[in-house]
Parts: structure tokens; sequence; C-alpha cells
């Protein structure tokens, strides 16, 4: 049987010490719980592992668990797929369910980062009650501000590593070499919805479905507004401020 000793002897010395270095440093940082809204390609899954790093918190996209549902066909991504490939927003109980699951992770243990949830307002009331159960609440959300315009450029120079969740763009943040990792060397992809077609439907969504979640959270004075149309560098020095 798998034990967690025998399980250790195999990892290396190097990534033990940097694991035993990181869980030091964290054991110091203060709970943290946030929510990042803004349409497709203003910045979330770039600004991310920057805040995740920074505050120890785990990083829920539930773009990237749908997307790896539907390469793995599970149930929930047979039923997901259709909807993302037209760029329309899956059921809300699918991605409810998802993210309730992820919360139990150890590594949620400091708080979270919601990439992209939620987007609807029932996701909203849905998260409420979620956290009302685990006695807390959301500390902040972060609110991509950018003009449509400038999305469809970042949307269809972007390149992602679909294992790590790493993003490029072939102008503002290329990697080392066309088409590879910079981390891995492995191959990096471009995903089936970065099109300008798919990008005005999930245009659309946004402006319907998700801006009135914004409100919802203007409401109860959490809402931080970031210029997401400036460089990655001021994003990330707006949000350090905010937080
Ligand atoms: P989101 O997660 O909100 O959909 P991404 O973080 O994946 O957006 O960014 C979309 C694309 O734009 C990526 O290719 C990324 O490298 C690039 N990008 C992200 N932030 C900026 C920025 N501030 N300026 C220019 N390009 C950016
Ligand atoms: P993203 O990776 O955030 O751009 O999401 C890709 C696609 O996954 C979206 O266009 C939706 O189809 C689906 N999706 C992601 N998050 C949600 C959510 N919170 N609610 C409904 N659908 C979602």
């Amino acid at each position: 049987m798998e034990t967690a000793e025998n399980f250790l002897e195999d990892v290396p010395s190097q990534d033990l010490m940097t694991e035993l270095l990181r869980r030091m440093k964290c054991a110091t940082k203060p709970d943290k719980r946030l929510i990042l809204i803004g349409p497709p390609g203003s910045g979330k899954g770039t600004q991310s592992p920057i805040i995740k790093e920074e505050f120890c918190l785990c990083h829920l996209a539930p773009g990237d668990m749908l997307r790896a549902a539907v390469a793995k066909k599970t149930p929930v991504g047979l039923e997901a797929k259709k909807a993302m490939e037209k760029g329309q927003l899956v059921p809300d109980n699918l991605v409810v369910g998802m993210i309730n699951e992820a919360l139990e992770k150890p590594s949620c243990k400091k708080g979270f980062i919601l990439d992209g949830f939620p987007r609807t307002v029932v996701q909203a009331q849905k998260l409420d009650e979620m956290l009302e159960r685990k006695g807390v609440k959301v500390d902040k959300v972060l609110n991509f501000a950018i003009d449509d315009a400038i999305l469809e450029e970042r949307i269809t120079g972007r390149w992602i590593h679909p294992a790590s969740g790493r993003t490029y763009h072939s102008k503002y943040a290329p990697p080392k070499v066309p088409g590879i990792d910079d981390v891995t060397g492995e191959t990096l992809i471009q995903r089936k919805d970065d099109t300008p077609d798919v990008l005005k439907s999930r245009l659309q969504a946004f402006h319907q479905q998700t801006e009135p979640v914004i409100d919802y959270y203007r409401k109860k004075s959490i809402l931080e507004n970031l210029h997401a149309d400036k460089p990655p560098h001021e994003v990330t020095a707006e949000i350090k401020k905010v937080l």
C-alpha cells in the first residue's frame, strides 16, 4: 500500500525543501477570499498565478476545469461541450457543483481566487450560501474593467499550456520559443473558442448575465475596479494596492 512516507521517499529533496519553505512563508499570510470578474481576455488568468503565489491561495477557474472535463469526456464535460463551443454559459448547477467540491481542497485552506465564477446572479447567491455554511465570506471582488474593442486582439493572440493554465500572447507575452511552454517545453495550444466569432457570443453573455453580478458586489461594498487595459505589470501593481 502507498503510504505518505514511501510516497515522499521518491520526491526530490529540492522539491521537498521548496514546498517546506513555501508552507513556512504561507503560515504568516492572512486568509483571503477573492473573486475576479471581467470579460474574456481581460487578464484574469494572467494575474491569478501572481496573486495565488503572493497570498498562498488556490486558483479555481471553472473554464479550465470544464475544458479538462470535455477532454476526458466525463458526464459534466459531455453536458458542457456544446454551450462552450458556442460561447454560451453552461447551466448554473454544473459549475456550482464543481466549485463547491473544489473549495474543499486542502490548497484552499488559506482562501481562494475564483477566476470566472460567479458569472450569473444565481451563481453569486449560491456561492454566498456555500460560504455561509463554512462560516466565511468573500473579502474582495476585482473588476477587470476594459473596453470590448481591445479584447479581440488579446483573445486571438492567446496561447495556453493546458496542463498548468499558463497563458501567453503572440505579441504581448510571447513564449521564448514560439508555440512552446517556457517551463515544461511542451506544446502550447490555441483555444477552439478563441475566435472573433465565438468571442461575440461570449461578450454578449458577459454583458447580459455577468455584468449584473458586478452590481451585486458593488452593493455589498466589496468591489474594486481595475484598469485592465493597462500593461500587465501595471495591473499587478493596482491589484497589490487594493489587496
Ligand atoms: P482572461 O483569463 O481574463 O480570459 P487572459 O489572462 O488569458 O484573460 O489574457 C488574455 C490574453 O491577453 C492572453 O494572451 C494574455 O497573455 C494577454 N494579456 C493579459 N493581460 C494583458 C495586458 N494587461 N496587456 C496585454 N495583454 C494581456
Ligand atoms: P473561460 O475559460 O473563463 O473563458 O470559460 C470558457 C467557457 O466555459 C465559457 O464560455 C462558458 O461556456 C464556460 N464557463 C466558464 N465559467 C462558467 C461559469 N461560471 N458559468 C457558466 N459557464 C462557465
